[in-house]
């Protein structure tokens, strides 16, 4: 395939297109892990990342993908047979729940029609059965980068709080960190995993895990074997600068950058940002005819929407299309969802004009791939976003007349 022109667009839910700034951080000289310009990088991005994640306690940076940070959850606060509860709120819950069964946990597992996210009440309702507390973590996806639906955390802890189950919640905000409000302590989380390829706009690499004090106290007692992952060695060593291991030490240049470039903006701008691009695609998808696959409005997501295909139409041999013709890369349909639905992603650095040009792209290769729709989204996403800008009527009047 030739190469065409101009700049890719990488509109896929993470990886994220990665800024200038964050880019030329990552290219700096290599430095000594060892030595006291690390030590101040390394505190520097630890506390940076408290701030990110909203929580006073430790944060831990693995040089790891986000599953890294998943397994480093699983063998310090759990022992082979523990009972835990997850929900089926797509592929990436179905994984996660994988991955503990391969640790030899037991998964209650509720399930899910892949269109709504982790239901509190149904929680409620599995731990007040369980008396004995044989429940010793719920596992959560917070934002399902499958599905492009946010499960209401805080909600579900007030949940498990009513009911006094003294169960750890273990969170994945591998998608929604840096993106959606995420709060790890106001909401009583205990273990929040994330990673640097989506709303922190680094490339793939670092695996981050927040920590409550009672999931450290959890991982000095449970009895899972590890090393690499053990979260003991790396805060000993966190705590002087440095780590048990050789870290990723050009990634964290660019993590401290990507957390300047938070700070300036500031994390409500941030989340706002996210949820305006959001709506202008949702906008966008209904004028087209097509269906959001989240059905719940209280839990759309504004890291990505996912869209549903008319019958008989293969989402990949349209992302195919839009790939060749325009030079834009769409998220595929995860697991039960492969050529039924492809996903938008509008995080990390997105702004007005990158969101246009990917609707418009999506747009015309709706029409090139002969998937009936209305051409009438762009038009709609643009409306949304110029609305959202423009000032109340009355005041412009009230100049006009002083003149
Ligand atoms: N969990 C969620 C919600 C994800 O979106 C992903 C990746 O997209 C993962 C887990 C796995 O993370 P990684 O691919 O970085 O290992």
């Amino acid at each position: 395939m030739s190469e065409l022109p101009g700049h890719h667009f990488l509109q896929i839910p993470g990886p994220s297109p990665v800024p200038d700034r964050v880019l030329r951080a990552i290219g700096a000289p290599v430095i000594d892990h060892r030595g006291p310009e690390f030590a101040q990088l390394c505190k520097e991005v630890l506390e940076g990342c408290r701030h990110v994640f909203k929580t006073s306690g430790p944060v831990i940076i693995y040089p790891s993908s986000g599953t890294g940070a998943w397994e480093a959850a699983i063998v310090n606060t759990l022992s082979p047979g523990d009972r835990v509860l997850m929900v089926e709120t797509g592929h990436f819950a179905v994984m996660w729940r994988e991955m503990a069964t391969r640790w030899g946990i037991e998964v209650d597992f509720i399930p899910g029609d892949w269109r709504h996210g982790a239901d509190p009440s149904a929680i409620e309702a599995k731990l007040a059965e369980d008396r004995s507390h044989a429940f010793k973590a719920v596992m959560i996806v917070h934002n399902e980068t499958s599905t492009g639906v946010t499960s209401r955390i805080s909600d579900i802890r007030k949940a498990m709080g009513r009911i006094g189950h003294p169960a750890l919640l273990l969170v994945d905000a591998i998608s929604s960190l840096g993106s959606i409000d995420y709060q790890h302590d106001e909401w009583g989380v205990d273990v929040s995993i994330s990673c640097s390829q989506k709303g922190l706009m680094l490339p793939p690499g670092l695996g981050l895990t927040a920590i409550s004090d009672k999931a450290h106290a959890a991982s000095k007692s449970n009895k899972m074997p590890r090393s690499y992952w053990d979260w003991g060695q790396m805060l000993k060593s966190n705590s002087t600068g440095f780590f048990p291991y050789t870290p990723a030490t050009n990634m964290l240049y660019g993590l401290r950058e990507a957390i300047a470039i938070f700070l300036e903006e500031g994390l409500d701008a941030v989340f706002a940002r996210h949820q305006r691009l959001a709506a202008a695609t949702r906008a966008a998808v209904r004028a087209w005819g097509l269906e959001i696959l989240c059905r719940e409005p209280t839990e759309y997501s504004s890291v990505l929407t996912a869209v549903l295909m008319p019958p008989g139409h293969d989402s990949d041999r349209f992302r195919e299309i839009v790939l060749d013709t325009y030079n834009m890369s769409l998220g595929t349909g995860l697991g039960k969802l492969a050529g039924k639905a492809f996903r938008i992603g509008h995080l990390g650095a997105c702004n007005d004009l990158v969101l246009m040009g990917a609707l418009t792209g999506i747009e015309m290769g709706l029409a090139l791939a002969g998937v009936p729709h209305r051409p009438r989204g762009v038009e709609a996403a643009r409306e949304y976003l110029t609305n959202g800008y423009r000032e109340p009527s009355t005041p412009e009047l009230t100049v006009a007349q002083r003149l």
